[in-house]
């Protein structure tokens, strides 16, 4: 690690921590790279709410709540984003539960977009992440290079997962405009997730404290140690044994970004980490919009979105509402002030419906 790139990073963090105060949205493509922290983009509140009480599958009831200090200590990143970032326990694992919308801005930066949006996802109940309360080295540690396409690798101190660096063509997201400012996007299920570590976390969860658990359970920490040191000598996999730490991996500003493979054990099934939550689809999965740059987002309630892009030497919108039944309003507005407009409920969630849906029931009216 370079000293240039530690101090630039550490003017990042402390600029980042100004900008928490200051609730600016990055909107521009000249902030690109900088770190924002923007309240006032907040989750709705009333969706995770009616999610939350949906009935618990018979098929797997829901952990005991238990409260020791392992589990203490592995929740307290996640603690950082309370109320909105939940944990609960059992004897084996951690339970964090999310509805997948970061406090942050997201989308603005994008120049690869398949045309999704951030929508809530129901990472609650059975469907929430479980991160390993005692991750086990693994005797035959494997490489997220070329598998793991699918699914998350990690889960970030925010609730939101992190997927594989490369995308599920197998490019590095990060290198092709797929990824906004803060190092995500959405998925084929409207599912906002990142592909890289959100070294930007690290100004909420504190110095001392890891910003994404990976899904076989050792922490990923930021770009220094606790103490504020450089890493040393990293594995393969971006990760490396301290006394007093144990086993962990560090994010890194180039590939593999995030952990680059599992130190310790997970099971591996239709090519990725198996079970995981899955993700609800409202709509057909998008295409790539060739040319498009987005260049705003923002929230209105908590209900109500609006994503701004360019294409085609003109401004578009695609403004979306959530409604009180789960389902979404669409207003699609091109250059010229045109609107169509379309309605979609969410499909039923059958096993493994989630990732594969083809999307969600739609109630078309256009105009
Ligand atoms: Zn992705
Ligand atoms: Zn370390």
């Amino acid at each position: 690690m370079n000293t240039k790139l530690i101090s630039l990073l550490t003017a990042a963090a402390s600029a980042s921590t100004q900008l928490l105060h200051a609730h600016l949205i990055g909107n521009g493509p000249h902030d690109h790279g900088a770190m924002k922290y923007d309240f006032s983009v907040r989750p709705p509140a009333g969706v995770l709410l009616a999610q939350a009480a949906r009935p618990a599958s018979p098929a797997s009831p829901a952990p005991v709540a238990a409260n020791n200090s392992s589990n203490s200590a592995k929740a307290a990143p996640f603690q950082a984003f309370a109320p909105k970032v939940r944990t609960r326990a059992d004897a084996n694992f951690l339970y964090v539960e999310s509805d997948g919308m970061p406090a942050h801005n997201m989308m603005v930066g994008i120049t690869a977009w398949q045309q999704q949006v951030p929508l809530p996802q129901p990472y609650t109940g059975n469907n929430a992440w479980r991160i390993p309360l005692n991750p086990m080295p693994s005797k035959n540690p494997v490489s997220i290079k070329g598998r793991f396409l699918r699914g998350a690798i990690a889960l970030a101190a925010n609730g939101i997962p992190i997927f594989n660096p490369q995308n599920n063509r197998g490019e590095v997201a990060q290198e092709i405009g797929e990824l906004d400012q803060w190092g995500g996007h959405c998925g084929r299920a409207d599912d906002y997730h990142y592909h890289a570590t959100p070294f930007h976390l690290q100004s909420v969860v504190g110095k001392g404290l890891p910003v994404a658990y990976a899904l076989d359970g050792y922490p990923i920490y930021g770009l220094t140690e606790p103490d504020g040191s450089s890493p040393t000598k990293l594995d393969v996999f971006n990760g490396h044994e301290l006394p007093g730490l144990g086993y962990h991996y560090h994010g890194s500003t180039k590939y593999p970004y995030v952990n680059g493979g599992f130190h310790g054990e997970v099971v591996e099934r239709d090519g990725q980490v198996d079970p995981q939550p899955r993700a609800q689809p409202m709509r057909e999965a998008g295409a790539p919009l060739r040319g498009a740059r987005i260049t705003g987002f923002t929230s209105k309630e908590s209900k109500s979105y609006s994503l701004k892009y360019e294409v085609s030497g003109e401004t578009r919108h695609a403004n979306y509402t959530l409604n009180d039944d789960k389902s979404v309003k669409f207003d699609f507005v091109d250059g010229r002030g045109q609107v169509k407009s379309e309605t979609f409920t969410p499909r039923p969630r059958g096993p493994g419906g989630g990732q594969k849906g083809k999307g969600g029931q739609k109630k078309g009216e256009r105009k």
